[in-house]
Order: C-alpha cells, then sequence, then structure tokens
C-alpha cells in the first residue's frame, strides 16, 4: 500500500497526499493525521514514546506516535528529530540507536549523538537503563566505568530499528 502523505525536506511538515494540505502541526507529523480530512494513514499502529529529559526526574514523560511496521529512516527522523532539537539553531541534532533492556526486554533507545562531545547534561535515568542490560550479564563490573548517556533519550515501546 502506498503511503498517503509525505514529509517536508526537513521533516518539520507533513503534507496529506489526498487532499494536498500540509500541516506544521507536530502532533499531525507524529500521528500521520490530516485534520482537512480528518482521516489517520490507515496502515500503521500507535507506538508508545518514553522521553527521558537529563534532570532529577527518573520518569520518563509519555509520548505516542504512529509508524509502519518496519518505519524507514525518514519516518523514524520525523518523529525523533523534534526531542534533539537544539534550541539555539531549531535543527535536529542527529540520534544513535542502541539497543537496551527496558521494562526487562529489548527495546531501542535513541539518544543525541554528539551529546557529550557537545556538553549536554547527564541523562541518569537513561543511562541507568544504557547500563542495565551489560551489568546483567557482569553483575562485578564497576557502572562509572561505563559509558553514558548525555542529552535526551526516547525509549520505543516496540522495536522499530530493523
Ligand atoms: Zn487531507
Amino acid at each position: 500500500m502506498s503511503r498517503t502523505y509525505e514529509f517536508t525536506k526537513d521533516y518539520r511538515a507533513i503534507k496529506c497526499l489526498r487532499c494536498g494540505r500540509t500541516s506544521h502541526n507536530s502532533n499531525d507529523v507524529r500521528m500521520k493525521f490530516c485534520g482537512a480530512c480528518k482521516m489517520h494513514e490507515g496502515d500503521l499502529t500507535e507506538v508508545r514514546l518514553y522521553v527521558f529529559a537529563p534532570s532529577a526526574f527518573s520518569q520518563p514523560v509519555l509520548g505516542c506516535c504512529r509508524l509502519p511496521r518496519t518505519p524507514a529512516y525518514d519516518e523514524l527522523r520525523a518523529v525523533l528529530d523534534p526531542y534533539f532539537e537544539r534550541p539555539r539553531t531549531r535543527t535536529g541534532a542527529p540520534f544513535e540507536h542502541v539497543s537496551v533492556l527496558f521494562h526487562d526486554a529489548p527495546h531501542d533507545m535513541f539518544v543525541d549523538e554528539t551529546g557529550a562531545h557537545d556538553q549536554l547534561p547527564r541523562n541518569e535515568p537513561a543511562t541507568a537503563i544504557y547500563r542495565a542490560f551489560w551489568l546483567s550479564v557482569h553483575p562485578d563490573e564497576a557502572p562509572e566505568e561505563l559509558p553514558a548517556i548525555y542529552g535526551p533519550a526516547v525509549v520505543t515501546g516496540r522495536r522499530v530499528w530493523f
């Protein structure tokens, strides 16, 4: 089935190919929704997003998006770019995929690829998730010897990276 939408070149807007309307609403982009047609793209499933900000709070902010079963890179980029936006330039920083153990199962986590280099604050909850699997297999290792996560991190509710 061919898509009923396309993204603009900067991945910040979605164009409905049924009616031609372009929406810059980030919720429409994430959910593949056209307010004029009042329709979602049909062939997608909802995916929960766990957004971890680098702060003292360990609880993630919950989000939601709609994705194909095996999303292409542009699909992931349109959903994830806003979370990795650098306020000064309003451009999305490159994100990097890592496999993690979350809720005792393998999950995909996306982190800021240059967060450490750009001196973003350390993300304690994301760092704990990132290290959990390694430490479960190597319980004698010192956690601080392992890499840490800097900046925001997003875990998807199901596997989206293939
Ligand atoms: Zn439409």
